[in-house]
């Protein structure tokens, strides 16, 4: 069974390439053994990170339970929790967005300021957002 979950949370110690790097590097190295693909969508300014995950239910929860636990963060907080019959996400075993690079635009589309700030955007909304960018350009990588 198929599921697709959704939370954001708020970097303890900001959000740099190299901080960004070193979640990728773990997430890269692990997702692809455990059928995990996803998102991740970081705000450089506001420190707040966005995550779609996508996979088994089992491998899901447990890798969800990992995330609320890393210190590397705080505020985690659930959006959305579905079960999926197919993958939006596919492509990516974890793609990497950083709003920096983001046109305004793309967020004014679904948020009420250009800031992101997730906490207070419905769940499709945020999921729109997310698979927005995955479609278009933005996204910085696939593996
Ligand atoms: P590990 O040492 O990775 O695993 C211990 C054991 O559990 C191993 O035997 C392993 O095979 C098994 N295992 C691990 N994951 C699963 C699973 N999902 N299902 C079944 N068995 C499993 N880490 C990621 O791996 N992927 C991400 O997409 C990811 N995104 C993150 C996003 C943010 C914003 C942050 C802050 C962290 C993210 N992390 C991600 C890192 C995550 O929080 C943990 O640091 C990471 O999962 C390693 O945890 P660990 O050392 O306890 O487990």
């Amino acid at each position: 069974m198929l599921v697709r979950l959704l939370y954001a949370s708020r970097a303890t110690g900001g959000i740099d390439n190299e901080s960004i790097e070193a979640i990728l590097g773990q997430s890269r190295a692990s997702n692809p053994a455990h059928g995990i693909t996803g998102i991740l969508c970081a705000d450089v300014r506001s420190g707040v990170f966005m995550q779609t995950l996508e996979g088994g239910r089992t491998a899901i929860n447990r890798l969800y339970a990992n995330i609320v636990g890393d210190p590397r963060h705080t505020d985690v907080t659930l959006l959305d929790y579905a079960v999926i019959d197919e993958r939006a996400f596919g492509a990516w075993h974890m793609g990497s967005i950083a709003i920096d690079r983001l046109n305004a635009g793309n967020i004014l589309r679904y948020s009420e300021t250009t800031t992101l700030d997730p906490y207070s955007m419905s769940a499709a909304a945020a999921q729109a957002f997310l698979l927005e960018l995955a479609r278009g350009a933005a996204v910085a990588s696939r593996d």
